[in-house]
């Protein structure tokens, strides 16, 4: 169920998992089925590494003519059928202090007893010539949480994915003006991309290369474009730029230092997959594992539910989930 919510309402629930990708859903399939109030938190359901790929050959138990995206429907179906409340929403910040742990999202906010973060690792490092100089001062990942402060303003977005097709048609409600930075060309059987470049204030600018992101102490001020087309690059006035390209890192920019990071980037977690943040745990490829698999990311989640189960009911020892005929 995608619940409506009020967005100045602040929900509680027992557990809060960040992502619902095989990590997310196996945990919540878990939580709800022991009767714990959870809910699952997703900023775009086709865009995690599951949701992308496009056969699932080896996942035990499901044909191997399955796509990542049939399976992955599949899981998040089971966990809501046991009372899981799943929410589209793009978490930007955590609290881990106390007992109650604080999720913020665009849509509203959120409280937890426990929270689990399985946000998977389909992040990549900053790439483009400028873009971890002004990340938070114009640079941005997340047009649902900054596109309000580019109200009338000429904003850029680069990336082909689903992802930054979407993203850019949030930003078409607030910006004066939405730059569509692509190497290449969109299909013209892409009904999504077609209806974006309809949009009477995005401009596409098709064969493009970013090169440059530039600005001064106060924020961006403008792009560096390389069309294939021409020879000489082009300069861009723009206040800001939202970059929506492929790659693989965990996901953590929404945690700050607030729980262990290995120097790979990926959470710290024990045998219960519990962080070094009491009360949160981690799951799936935002541990940065050397086997990034579907079916280790499911076992994460198994794994820390029945933690977390014993954690919230203060058992002495994890509840088997099966019974004997
Ligand atoms: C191209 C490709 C092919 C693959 N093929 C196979 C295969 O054949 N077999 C196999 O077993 N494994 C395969 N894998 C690996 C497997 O898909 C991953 O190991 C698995 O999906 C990891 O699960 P996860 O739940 O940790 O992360 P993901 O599946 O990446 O899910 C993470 C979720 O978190 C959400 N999210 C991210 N940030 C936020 C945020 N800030 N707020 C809210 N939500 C957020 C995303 O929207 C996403 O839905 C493949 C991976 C790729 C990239």
């Amino acid at each position: 169920m995608e619940g409506d919510f009020n967005p100045l309402e602040t929900i509680e629930a027992d557990v809060v998992i960040v992502g619902g990708g095989p990590a997310g859903c196996t945990c919540a399939l878990y939580t709800a089925r022991a009767d714990l109030k959870t809910v699952i938190l997703d900023k775009n359901p086709s865009v995690g590494a599951l949701a992308i790929t496009h056969q699932i050959a080896n996942y035990p138990g499901v044909s191997s003519e399955m796509s990542g995206d049939a399976l992955l429907t599949l899981m998040r179906e089971q966990a809501v059928e046991y009372g899981t409340d799943y929410r589209r929403a793009q978490v930007f910040g955590i609290d881990v202090n106390g007992d109650w742990k604080t999720v913020y999202t665009p849509e509203g906010t959120f409280k937890a007893r426990a929270l689990v973060l399985a946000s998977g690792a389909m992040g990549r490092p900053a790439s483009f010539k400028g873009e971890a100089d002004f990340l938070g001062r114009g640079v941005s990942y997340c047009a649902t949480c900054d596109g309000a402060f580019y109200r009338d303003r000429e904003v850029a977005v680069v990336g082909i994915n689903k992802e930054a097709i979407e993203e850019a048609q949030v930003l078409t409600k607030f910006a004066s003006k939405v730059h569509w930075i692509t190497t290449n060309d969109p299909k013209q059987d892409d009904l999504h991309a077609m209806s974006l470049i309809d949009q009477t204030n995005v401009k596409h600018w098709s064969k493009t290369r970013l090169m440059e992101i530039q600005g001064t102490d106060a924020g961006v001020t403008g792009v560096t474009l390389k069309s294939r087309m021409k020879d000489a690059e082009e300069k861009l006035s723009v206040d800001g730029v939202f970059v929506y390209m492929s790659g693989s890192k965990p996901i953590t920019d929404f945690i700050g230092d607030q729980v262990g990071l290995k120097e790979d980037g990926g959470v710290v977690v024990d045998d219960f997959m519990a962080t070094t943040s009491e009360g949160v745990w981690a799951i799936g490829d935002i541990r940065n594992t050397p086997f990034k698999q579907a079916v280790v990311a499911a076992s994460d989640g198994c794994i820390a539910a029945m933690s977390i189960d014993r954690f919230l009911n203060s058992r002495k020892a994890i509840r088997v989930d099966w019974v004997h005929n």
